[in-house]
C-alpha cells in the first residue's frame, strides 16, 4: 500500500502532479482544498465559516479540517491501494494526528513529498490561475499571506517526516513531465 503526502507552497503544482501519481499508481485523491471549496459552493454552515479564513489567506481550524478529513481517510484506506493526500498535514499537529490516525487504522504513511519551487515563480504561476480560476484567494495580497503561512507552519511538517526518515525534496522546477519522472522515481524508491 502507498499513502503518501504531496506538500508544497501555494502554486507549486501538487495538484497537478496527483493527478498523474493517482492514474500511475491508482490511488484515491484527498485534496482538502478540493473538499473545502466543495462546501464553500454548496454555501454549507462549514462552507460559509471555511471561506472567512480562506479569502484571508489563513489555515482553516485544525478540527474542522480533521473532521471532515478522517472519515475519508477511514473510507479510502479500505480496499484500496492506497491515498495522496494533497493539503494536508498543513501543519506539525494535524501531522500527529494523521499518524495518531494511521496507527488506529492500522495502516502507515509511505512518503512525504516537499515539492520545491521559487516564491518568485509561485506568485508568477498562482497570479495566472486567478485569471481563470475564480478562487477567492488566487490575488496577490492573499498569495502573499498563504506563502507567509506556509513558511511559518507548513514548512516545519518536512521535518516531522524528515526525523522518520519518510522525506523526499523535489525540484518542482521545470516541465510537468521532468517533475513527474523526478517523483515517481522517488515513490519507486519506497515500493
Ligand atoms: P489549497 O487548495 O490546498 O491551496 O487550500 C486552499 C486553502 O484552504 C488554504 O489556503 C487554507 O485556507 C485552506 N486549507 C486547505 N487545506 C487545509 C488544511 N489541511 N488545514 C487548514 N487549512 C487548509
Amino acid at each position: 500500500m502507498l499513502n503518501i503526502i504531496i506538500c508544497g507552497a501555494p502554486g507549486c503544482g501538487k495538484g497537478t502532479q496527483s493527478d498523474l501519481i493517482v492514474e500511475k499508481y491508482s490511488l484515491k485523491h484527498l485534496s482538502t482544498g478540493d473538499l473545502l471549496r466543495e462546501e464553500i459552493a454548496k454555501r454549507s454552515e462549514l462552507g460559509i465559516e471555511a471561506e472567512s479564513f480562506i479569502s484571508k489567506g489563513n489555515l482553516v481550524p485544525d478540527k474542522m479540517i480533521f473532521d471532515i478529513l478522517s472519515k475519508a481517510i477511514e473510507e479510502q484506506t479500505k480496499n484500496s491501494k492506497g491515498i495522496i493526500l494533497d493539503g494536508f498535514p498543513r501543519n506539525v499537529a494535524q501531522a500527529e494526528a494523521l499518524e495518531n490516525l494511521m496507527t488506529q487504522l492500522n495502516k502507515e504513511t509511505t512518503l512525504l513529498i516537499d515539492m520545491q519551487v521559487d516564491d518568485e515563480e509561485l506568485i508568477t504561476r498562482l497570479l495566472k490561475r486567478g485569471e481563470t480560476s475564480g478562487r477567492c484567494d488566487d490575488n496577490l495580497e492573499t498569495i502573499k499571506k498563504r506563502l507567509e503561512v506556509y513558511e511559518s507552519k507548513t514548512a516545519p511538517v518536512s521535518d516531522f517526516y524528515k526525523n522518520k526518515n519518510k522525506y523526499a525534496a523535489i525540484n518542482g522546477m521545470g516541465t510537468i513531465d521532468e517533475i513527474f519522472g523526478r517523483i515517481s522515481a522517488a515513490i519507486d524508491s519506497k515500493r
